[in-house]
């Protein structure tokens, strides 16, 4: 049995005839780009989101970016940053003209660790950008107090969960402005690149519009610089016809994290994903813990499952921020995380079967360590 780390086949199939209508729909009507589609899907992503205003642009990476340059971040203002995240989290304070500013996590969550903000916290510091990693939400409630204390925004890095609650409300409403990616291996995935914003505030809201377009919402009048950076009709169509089966996709993920909960129980050497008390995590990933990582994954190709590792490197001792200064060791916990977490495949359609034959896997090898 061959099991793909990820594989949208049995996703795709059910909602082939859906998908390929709303494709069909774009092309005869012949509007491309910020159309009806696109208002629709705002509207209908607002509302399962449980914000006032979704503002749909063109990668999650531009949504991060555009949320900073909208809250008005100025060249050197500080942004406090997960140590362990994706990079392009990092990289839009930067693009933004910002300095992320690295905050340890929770190495039992692996998500920000509220306790470290404080401490992190300049003169300079202008925001927090907490990223609910692997689907699993942040502690909100902490993240907002202390922002508020110290005068800070926070957004929110919503692209691994799509559907995840902190506290029974939605991740991507707690920050004042709010990303996420629509990248075709999240759990609400387009068919291409994609991204949007998420607020509360009718501001933001408009500042974001007019920076998705070139800095204008009437046309040839440039109000602000702005970007080239929509959701396009295509893409907002695919993700209107499978937004409705979020639901039922995020319910199959959280069915296979707990078959792994099962089958993978105490297991020598291994650590389980922890949950944090009052988050609904929505597992876009789910990750285990080892030190001996290379053999265990280099086990499991054999037997013919992959795995991948979400990441290797942490942003920090990435070439492109070696001019942070911030060598090995700088950030432990982060390095830590990096060298010994490794991700099981996890997908709407993989069955209970599959997830018990990845788990005997690792039994086998766990068995065979001295
Ligand atoms: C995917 C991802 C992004 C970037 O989204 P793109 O659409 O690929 O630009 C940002 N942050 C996190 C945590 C992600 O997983």
């Amino acid at each position: 049995m061959h099991i793909p780390f990820l594989s949208f086949a049995g996703q795709h199939e059910a909602i082939r005839a859906e998908v390929l209508a709303a494709m069909a729909g774009v092309y005869d009507r012949q509007w491309f780009v910020l159309g009806e589609q696109v208002a629709g899907f705002e509207r209908e992503y607002s509302q399962v989101s449980g914000v006032a205003y979704t503002v749909g642009v063109g990668n999650g990476l531009d949504a991060l970016h555009l949320s900073l340059r909208a809250l008005g971040v100025q060249p050197g203002d500080e942004v406090l940053v997960p140590s362990n995240t994706y990079v392009a989290t990092w990289l839009a304070v930067t693009q933004a003209g910002g300095v992320p500013v690295p905050v340890e996590p929770d190495p039992r969550t692996s998500n920000l660790d509220p306790a470290r903000l404080a401490a992190a916290i300049t003169p300079r510091t202008r925001g927090v950008l907490p990223v609910h990693l692997y689907g699993q939400p942040c502690e909100m409630t902490t993240i907002l107090e202390v922002a508020a204390r110290y005068g800070l925004w926070v957004v929110e890095d919503n692209a691994q969960a799509q559907g995840a609650t902190w506290q029974g409300q939605p991740t991507g409403s707690f920050g004042q402005a709010n990303a996420t990616s629509f990248y075709p291996s999240k759990n609400l995935g387009a068919l291409g690149d994609g991204g949007a914003v998420t607020t509360n505030d009718a501001s933001l809201a408009h500042k974001l519009r007019q920076l998705r377009n070139y800095g204008t919402d009437q046309r040839y009048v440039s109000e602000t610089l702005g970007y080239n950076s929509r959701l396009d009709e295509l893409q907002a169509a695919v993700l209107r016809v499978k937004l409705p089966y979020l639901t039922t996709w995020t319910q199959q993920r959280r069915q296979l994290a707990a078959w792994y909960g099962h089958y993978l129980a105490d297991i020598l050497g291994l650590r389980l994903p922890t949950v944090a008390a009052g988050a609904e995590p929505v597992w876009h990933l789910y990750i285990v813990r080892t030190a001996r990582r290379a053999a265990l994954q280099q086990h499991l190709a054999a037997a013919g499952i992959e795995t991948l590792v979400h990441y290797p490197v942490p942003p920090h001792l990435q070439p492109a921020y070696a001019s942070l200064g911030l060598g090995k060791g700088a950030l432990p916990i982060a390095e830590e995380l990096a060298a010994t977490c490794l991700s099981l495949p996890l997908w709407p359609g993989m069955t209970e079967e599959m997830v018990a034959r990845v788990a005997q896997a690792i039994r086998i090898f766990a068995d065979g360590q001295p």
